[in-house]
């Protein structure tokens, strides 16, 4: 069995970040989100920036076993053709989307490289910012995809609990734990400016997860200073497979998590998904998440023609259930109530230099922010 990374059992950052997350804290919720609310609109505004997923196939070479498109599943299986692709994407520009996330599960035959490729061409043509959610690549497979116009991923480790991992992920190419906790790392190495990082919340102690998943923050953002990141805490939902998360994870523990993180890396993004109630994102709005899914379809595609039974039979079912299913415009609504501005575009690429993501030369100081 290959070694774990040194980075990965590396506590000298960690001792804050725990001591905030433990039952005993000497600090209360109310404490806690005070000082998020605070270093968030002092980093970030009184703003939100939305983006959408949108999933490009359900074939999938793995059998995680919290997943609903695991290859064991029995569920119709699709990928949307370029035809369909831009009928998705026209949809979604209706609904005022510039910002997209591109789904797929593991490599196969029918979903590969060349064809998430061509699929972010496409995307490339009329979003702002298309990101990618889909297998680990190699170097220079990450080099050309973002040479199509990627300018993001995101790859969650899902728990970084060795012998969790192993059982969960039962066969397949990401039942490989160190290729999947070093594909970050290829992806910035290849030119991929931003990389999201998340844990699965459900699968493992929470508390152990987000402290590794804060080394792998500090050890990337040391080696690539130039890259952007973003932390996501995806709490398990109801899925075809049926599988019932062994550690739940309560609002209470969630929203100490995303306050504690949002104190210990004040210039990462966080971000939120439609897994969550809307009741839970209105309230962590402002309060320390930066960004949020919307519209959410977690079927192969969804937008263009809406998700319906006879739709389903042909796409299959989704991943997982969503929770918050509001449209955009009520979304919206809700965050401006709030005195939060809705973000739809994205303004780096104005600024945003050649795809090179260049490697640290000089080591920031302990204890400061990695990016
Ligand atoms: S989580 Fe991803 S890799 Fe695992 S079964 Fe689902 S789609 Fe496939």
């Amino acid at each position: 069995m290959t070694t774990l990374p040194e980075w990965l059992s590396d506590n000298r950052d960690t001792t804050a970040l725990a001591a905030m997350l433990s039952p005993a804290s000497s600090r209360s919720l109310e404490t806690l989100a005070a000082e998020s609310r605070a270093i968030t609109q002092r980093r970030f505004g009184r703003t939100m920036t939305l983006y959408a997923p949108l999933y490009l196939s359900n074939y999938c070479s793995s059998g995680c076993a919290y997943c609903g498109f695991a290859s064991d599943r029995k569920t119709p299986r699709h990928r949307l053709e370029p035809d369909e692709i831009r009928r998705e994407l026209g949809a979604m520009k209706k609904l005022g989307i510039s910002d997209i996330l591109l789904l797929t599960g593991e490599r196969t035959a029918a979903a590969d490289f060349d064809y998430l490729q061509r699929s972010v061409a496409i995307a490339a043509e009329e979003m702002q910012r298309v990101s990618v959610e889909a297998f680990p690549m190699s170097v220079n497979e990450y080099r050309a995809l973002a040479d199509s116009g990627c300018t993001g991923i995101t790859i969650y480790q899902e728990t970084y609990n060795r012998e969790r991992y192993e059982t969960l992920h039962r066969w397949g190419p990401k039942k490989d734990f160190i290729a999947r906790l070093e594909t970050p790392a290829r992806a910035l190495e290849g030119g991929i400016k931003n990389v999201g990082l998340g844990v699965l919340l459900g699968l493992s102690d929470p508390v152990e997860d987000v402290l590794s998943l804060y080394r792998h923050v500090r050890h990337l953002g040391r080696t690539y200073w130039r890259a952007g990141m973003s932390v996501s805490f995806p709490r398990m939902r109801p899925q075809t497979g049926g599988y019932e998360p062994p550690f739940p994870v309560d609002d209470h523990l969630l929203a100490r998590i995303i306050f504690a993180f949002r104190i210990a890396l004040p210039d990462t993004e966080l971000v939120l998904s439609t897994r969550e109630s809307a009741t839970f994102r209105d309230g962590m709005a402002g309060l320390g998440i930066t960004r949020m899914s919307i519209e959410s379809r977690t079927t192969v595609g969804g937008y263009y023609e809406s998700e319906n039974e006879e739709r389903k039979k042909k796409t299959g079912k989704g991943q997982f259930e969503i929770s918050d299913d509001r449209t955009a415009k009520e979304f919206c609504t809700a965050l401006r109530r709030q005195n939060i501005e809705p973000v739809f575009k994205n303004w780096e690429l104005s600024y945003n230099g050649p795809s090179s993501n260049l490697k640290l030369a000089m080591q920031p100081e302990e204890g400061q922010p990695c990016h």
